[in-house]
């Protein structure tokens, strides 16, 4: 009975963040997950308490008025007769055995996870990549969620040497937008019906608690889109400050879970305490993203299965995997790109492992290749992060060399390319503005398409 969970799901999105702070003031140990995609929208979160609370936590919310929309049992998951429908394969006997426990609903063991990760047989990727997809769909669901992310500033105080805004990069033009100007953006992706506004920068002083705190709090009054912060290492009274203003999400990537190498990479930046500010996080009720970097100098596929089971372990929600691409005027400029297929494997691994996540198709991965986007979505990833900082900042937030500006019009395309279902907060008037290729469309619409009408 002890290790049954249950998701509990408020009527609004606003009542299921009260009841989970409920929830938790009461000692109640919760998470925030998405919701199961028969009973929610894609960017829906349920609230997930273990059986033995189940009965105090309903008494709680009843008690604090807060309306229900249903309460559901977790079942483990099981893909029955995966491996009958993927035919005859003749593929390694290791292999089918740890695709039968995935198939049986059993956690992967961190040497199986190497196993699938070092696969370079196409056959057994491909294999992977639908195991993780069938997760995906019966998990989240097929619908791919998108937000908009404004680079609101590209000072930083941090050295992290694979990043071209760290604070020792000569040459680059810095800039730091106004309130006004983020303001403007985020009219924009309300107008355009969007849910969620990603606000990401380098570490920079001039954003203050307090300037940030007033910035969350006109979002919030102006069009009450769910905010997530994605702006390093902060305080936990900051963090604190920042969620009673509004933020709703927080993004803090650990890149690493091997920390010889997190510390050769961040001089000045400490592992443990990147670790606990996502401890933080998550204690403050954030919906806690993190993820990892591929491709890393020295890094072994011991370290990437390291890092899915610490966001397993940790309980990270939003996890962003995205390869490694080079920075001019870093200490990394001349080493070599992250591997697409390698960061493909580790998206549907992360899906298999961690199972009710948000996985971003990364805009590192569209910026190595667009169809690679297009392929994280087949193959475990549900959602997109689109660039939204005005052109003219745009060339000056170079993390990385050759990035990727993906556009509202570019998101429908890949997941369209995909086959996955648009979001349904984008309006018929909205997706036909932003339809790249209306023919192509036109043709999966009337269900000519391999994927049939329904799909976007
Ligand atoms: N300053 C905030 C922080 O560190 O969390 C947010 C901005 S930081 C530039 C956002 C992310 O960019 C990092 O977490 C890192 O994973 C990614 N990034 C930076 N340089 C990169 C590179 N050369 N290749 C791939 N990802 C990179």
């Amino acid at each position: 009975m002890n290790d049954k969970y249950f998701l509990i799901m408020a009527k609004t999105t606003q009542s299921m963040l009260e009841g989970e702070g409920v929830l938790k003031k009461a000692g109640i140990k919760t998470d925030l997950v998405p919701a199961p995609p028969e009973h929610g929208t894609v960017c829906a979160i349920a609230i997930k308490v273990s059986a033995a609370d189940l009965a105090k936590a309903e008494g709680l919310l009843q008690e604090k008025a807060i309306a229900l929309a249903g309460i559901y049992e977790e079942e483990p998951l099981k893909l029955i007769g995966l491996l009958e429908k993927l035919g005859k394969l003749p593929v390694a006997g290791d292999f089918i055995k740890i695709i039968q426990k995935i198939e049986a609903g059993s956690a992967l063991e961190k040497e199986e996870i190497i196993r699938l990760l070092a696969t370079r047989q196409p056959r057994e990727a491909e294999i992977l990549f639908t195991v993780a997809d069938r997760v995906q769909q019966k998990i989240v669901g097929d619908r791919v969620d998108i937000r908009g992310a404004i680079e609101f500033s590209n000072f930083c105080r941090r050295r992290c040497t694979y990043c071209g805004i760290n604070a020792d990069v000569a040459g680059l033009q810095r800039y730091r937008m106004t309130e006004a100007e983020i303001m403007a953006v985020v009219a924009e992706l309300h107008a355009l019906g969007l849910k969620t506004v990603i606000l990401q920068s380098g570490e920079d002083s001039f954003w203050t608690r307090e300037k940030l705190i007033t910035l969350l709090q006109r979002i919030k009054k102006e069009t009450g889109m769910r905010i997530t912060l994605s702006v390093g290492e902060w305080r936990r009274a900051d963090y604190a400050a920042f969620k009673a203003a509004g933020a709703n999400n927080f993004l803090l990537k650990i890149e690493t879970t091997n920390r010889e190498l997190f510390a050769q990479i961040h001089p000045d930046t400490d592992y443990d305490q990147r670790q606990e500010s996502l401890t933080w996080l998550k204690e403050l009720g954030y919906l806690t993203g993190s993820g990892n970097i591929l491709g890393l100098p020295g890094q072994t596929l011991a370290d990437i299965a390291a890092d899915i089971l610490y966001f397993k372990k940790a309980g990270i929600n939003m996890i962003g995997i995205g390869p490694f691409i080079p920075a001019q005027g870093t200490t990394l400029a001349e080493n070599p790109y992250g591997d697409i297929q390698l960061t493909l494997k580790t998206v549907a691994l992360t899906r298999i492992v961690c199972q009710k996540v948000y996985i971003p198709a990364t805009t590192a991965l569209a910026s190595l290749a667009a169809e690679a986007q297009t392929k994280a979505l087949q193959a475990g990833a549900n959602s997109i992060m689109l660039i939204n900082t005005p052109p003219q900042y745009r060339q000056q937030y170079n993390i990385y060399n050759q990035k990727n500006y993906v556009d509202l019009a570019a998101a429908i395309q890949a997941i369209r390319a995909a086959g996955r279902l648009l979001p349904d907060y984008l309006s018929p008037e909205i997706v036909a503005r932003f339809s790249k290729d209306q023919a192509h469309n036109s043709l999966r619409e009337t269900g000519g398409g391999e994927s049939g009408a329904h799909r976007a």
